[in-house]
């Protein structure tokens, strides 16, 4: 069998480590390129360990430095600067495999030109998908990629509904009911709301059950991760948005649910680990070793399922109106999260102005198609901006 090539945007991420870890133990997969943004030391490390074709440094400024460290390395890989490098090793005809997991927006060109040239996708930004919604998807039909979600819960769903249709980005829904997300709730489910503008970056980024980047930890604290894993899941099985729905399952063992017209319900269990999921994505349709352990099910005491309290989590309740108002609403969501966490990170903002900003960004910005590219990062700019301004002003 021939190996497959693998490019992994955001390789010195947690999802880009948890991918290494699956290429360490298996030789079906040759390392095309691994990609970072400033940390340096830890791509120069993957390069010694992995040799990869091309390793890639978003930050220009790191250029130098990072030839001078490449150099001194022991491996022959070749280093590549900036953005358009980042699209190249997205794109290179050598490259089957991409696996997309540049947090934020940031992710936006490279999976697009995975996806309009044809390539697998194993997709952990979902940033990326709420930008560009529609236009993704129909880039991905036309060109023929293949869109496998690993975001564990999309994941959970994909398995689940292996049976209905095999890909994607062509499920039909007819024995359908509806799909189910579950979510942990973060670390403050049961914290008092006259608690929460004493939360400091610290309590947000530990979650209980899973081990993330920062960005994502914190969406995870407000929920808004589920929000936008709902807006996700709206355009990956091409579902509408009243047949999706959350539930609190503070375990993370289930992921997710599908309710079928005839009153069968598949779920998807797993140690909370993502090397399930994109081990998934990497063989798929076939399955390989992850390196997780099975779940021990008479371990499994206590399993929970609670309702979503949205007025505790209002940064869902506005993903909720996004994914209703449609158009350019998630872009001006994802944007003012993106900015609004940045800024709770360093300390400017407390973590119940999040919402805030997200919804003054959302109702100060007209509502507009988002019909290209341009388009969706002119929207984009739009929003960081105003979000910008909104925290500088105090409001
Ligand atoms: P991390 O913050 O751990 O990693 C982000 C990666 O993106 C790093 O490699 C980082 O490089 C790179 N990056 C950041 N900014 C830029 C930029 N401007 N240009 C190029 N590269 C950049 O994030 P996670 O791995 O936690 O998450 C990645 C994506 O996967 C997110 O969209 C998240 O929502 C999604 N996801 C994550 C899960 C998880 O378990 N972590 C689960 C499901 C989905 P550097 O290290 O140099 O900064």
């Amino acid at each position: 069998m021939a190996k497959k090539s693998v490019t992994i945007l955001g390789s010195t991420g947690s999802v880009g480590r948890s991918s290494l870890d699956l290429m360490r133990s298996s030789n079906e997969f040759d390392l095309f390129a691994i990609t970072a943004n400033q940390n340096e030391e830890l791509l120069i490390k993957q390069c010694r360990e992995f040799n990869p074709r091309i390793a890639v440094i978003g930050d220009e400024n790191l250029a130098d430095s990072c030839y001078g460290s490449l150099r001194r390395s022991d491996c022959d890989t070749e280093l590549k600067v900036g953005r358009d490098a980042l699209d190249e090793v997205a794109s290179d005809s050598a490259v089957d495999i991409v696996i997309a997991a540049i947090v934020g927006s940031a992710g936006l060109n490279s999976t697009i030109n995975a996806a309009k040239s044809g390539k697998r996708i194993l997709l952990a930004n979902k940033e990326a998908l709420i930008m560009s919604g529609q236009l993704f998807m129909k880039t991905a039909l036309e060109s023929g990629s293949t869109i496998i979600p690993i975001d564990s819960e999309h994941s959970g769903i994909f398995q689940c509904l292996n049976n209905e249709k095999s890909e994607v980005n062509a499920i039909h829904f007819k024995n359908v009911e509806k799909l189910v997300l579950t979510a942990s709730g973060g670390p403050f489910l049961n914290l008092d709301p006259s608690e929460f503008k004493h939360i400091t970056p610290e309590m947000a980024c530990a979650h209980p059950t899973w081990k993330m980047g920062k960005k994502i930890s914190v969406d995870s604290a407000s929920m808004m991760n589920k929000g936008l894993e709902l807006i996700e899941a709206h355009h990956l099985f091409n579902v509408d948005m009243p047949k999706l729905d959350a539930i609190i399952h503070p375990q993370s063992i289930v992921h997710a649910l599908v309710y079928f017209l005839d009153g069968s319900v598949l779920a998807q269990l797993a140690n909370p680990d993502m090397r399930i999921p994109i081990a998934y994505g990497l063989t798929y349709p076939r399955r390989m070793e992850s390196g997780v352990e099975h779940l021990d099910l008479v371990e499994l005491t206590d399993l929970q399922f609670l309702e979503v309290d949205e007025d505790r989590f209002p940064c869902l309740k506005l993903a909720r109106l996004a994914a209703k108002e449609g158009g350019s609403s998630p872009i001006l969501l994802n944007a003012a999260n993106e900015i609004a966490v940045e800024a709770f990170l360093k300390g400017k903002i407390s973590f119940v102005k999040i919402p805030q900003i997200i919804e003054e960004v959302m109702m100060k910005i007209p509502c507009e198609s988002p019909a290209s590219i341009a388009i969706i990062h002119d929207l984009d700019l739009r929003a960081r901006q105003l979000s910008n301004q909104l925290i500088n002003k105090g409001s």
